[in-house]
């Protein structure tokens, strides 16, 4: 099964760094679930640049909610357009 089916899909062109500020073009997506508000296989996704992975990662990771990190170009995209 592939783990990224569960995952929250990510829109086509808005791949920017959820690091607090932060402009740059993400290369990663950090999957998060926090199972007190989510379903076991519901997958969050936070994305990130090289400069700020090590952050969210730490920050989800003390949290118990990290999951996997992935290559943004692994995410399931979807363009705004089609969802309307
Ligand atoms: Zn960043």
């Amino acid at each position: 099964m592939n783990p990224l089916s569960t995952a929250d899909p990510v829109a086509e062109g808005e791949l920017v760094c959820s690091g607090k500020g932060c402009r740059a073009e993400a290369v990663w997506g950090l999957l998060w679930n926090n199972p007190k508000i989510h379903t076991p296989e519901r997958r969050k996704v936070w994305l990130a640049c090289d400069d700020h992975r090590a952050h969210l990662e730490e920050f989800l990771g003390l949290r118990g909610f990290l999951q996997q990190v992935v290559p943004v170009g692994e995410l399931e995209r979807f363009a705004p357009d089609a969802q309307r």
